[in-house]
């Protein structure tokens, strides 16, 4: 038995911080919480009353195998799965050392990232825990077809989605609309239709996987609502002359049926000044209709890396109008909601596993205190000691 004693407590469900608590873990799951009181002599006592214990942060949209150097796509391109791998592990350590301790990877190179999360998983290696999508499912051609799984037909669609689950993935991503990073593909308009998409989304509700979609225009997010995917990655709302094309029914409906938005705010920090300021205020508007917002970065694509999840939730306050602590929420708790791992991760609640993370200063009142990271558990055990991985 392990008892965390936390000075501040922010845990995770959107609720207030509290003061002294003590944290009771054992077999790497919270057993109990209480105020801070006496602790009993049988138990290891962790101290962290000096600081703000908050659930271990969840990257809902990473890509492991890709550099995160300005030249990302072409060394991934060139590279062997070895080389991959290996940074994929420098990566999963990058992400840890910031608090992360689960991502989602949405598209790498075949087994390399379910080799990567099971490695993990085994114990050889530090790193969060992983959702894999392994290859994102997208047309001949479209979008990451060179991740090498182009599907044409709803029968297609349905066949890639069983292959790739079968090869291992827990976790979907299907690409609603063309990218801005593969050359011939258009953002704008929609690669797949509604009940294509809905072939996807079927095969991970068989297989109890989360399913997320690409689509930064609004044809793509249109058709990825009425699929009903779990989330939509970036969102930008671009309408068929690129400028931002915002659909309130679509966004209400997202909100209505719990379809969360995975703005990836980082990377956009380096569009147009003006198309940013648009897809910005159409995301505000999501944010007051209801749309749940899920935190992801977009780690490993052009100039961002793996440990910046504390500055995407520092622009969600600074520009999304979130409070501090609604951030944190949407890289936890409603980050698990979103994921389908609501039951075992994302809360620092009873049942849950002690995934947390002790950071210097009061993050509620001053979110940039997340890039203070003192400790970090996973499962119950420390994998980060001031700032650096164990
Ligand atoms: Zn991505």
């Amino acid at each position: 038995m392990k008892v965390i004693r936390a000075g501040r407590l922010i845990d995770g469900t959107g609720a207030a911080v509290q003061r002294d608590r003590a944290l009771y873990v054992e077999d790497g799951q919270i057993v109990g919480i209480e105020a801070a009181g006496e602790a009993s002599a049988d138990a290891e006592l962790i101290d962290f009353s000096g600081m703000t214990v908050i659930p271990g942060l969840i990257d809902c949209h990473v890509h492991l195998g890709f550099s995160g150097s300005g030249f990302a796509l072409g060394e991934f391109r060139a590279e062997d799965d070895q080389a991959l791998l290996l940074r994929g592990v420098g990566a999963a350590r990058e992400a840890l050392s910031a608090g992360v301790t689960t991502v989602r990877d949405l598209g790498g190179r075949g087994g390399v990232t379910f080799k990567l999360r099971d490695g993990i998983a085994a114990g050889l290696i530090a790193g969060p825990r992983i959702l894999a999508a392994g290859s994102p499912i997208t047309i001949t051609g479209g979008h990451c077809h060179f991740l090498g799984l182009e599907a044409d037909d709803e029968a297609g669609v349905r066949a890639a989605a069983r292959r790739m689950l079968k090869s291992g993935a827990n976790c979907l991503k299907i690409m609603s609309t063309g990218g801005r990073m593969t050359p011939g593909t258009n953002p704008q308009v929609a690669q797949y239709t509604v009940t294509e998409l809905r072939a996807a989304v079927e095969e991970a509700e068989r297989a109890n996987v989360p399913i997320a979609a690409h689509a930064l225009g609004t044809a793509g997010i249109r058709n990825a609502t009425a699929a009903r995917v779990n989330t939509i990655e970036h969102c930008n709302w671009l309408g068929a002359d690129g400028s931002v094309d915002f659909h309130e029914s679509v966004a209400a409906q997202m909100a209505e049926q719990g379809t969360a938005v995975v703005p990836t705010l980082v990377p956009l920090q380096r569009a147009a000044a003006a198309l940013r300021t648009q897809v910005i205020a159409a995301m505000r508007r999501m944010v007051t209709l209801g749309v749940p917002v899920a935190a992801g970065t977009d780690a490993g694509v052009s100039l961002v890396r793996f440990d910046t999840l504390p500055d995407e939730l520092a622009i969600y306050v600074a520009e999304l109008g979130l409070t501090p602590v609604q951030a944190i929420h949407a890289a936890t708790g409603g980050a698990a909601k979103s994921l389908g791992l609501d039951g075992t991760l994302g809360k620092l609640t009873v049942g849950r596993a002690a995934d947390l993370v002790a950071v210097d200063g009061d993050p509620a009142a001053h979110i940039a205190a997340l890039r203070s990271v003192r400790t970090v558990l996973k499962g119950g055990r420390v994998v980060v000691e001031n700032g650096v991985v164990v």
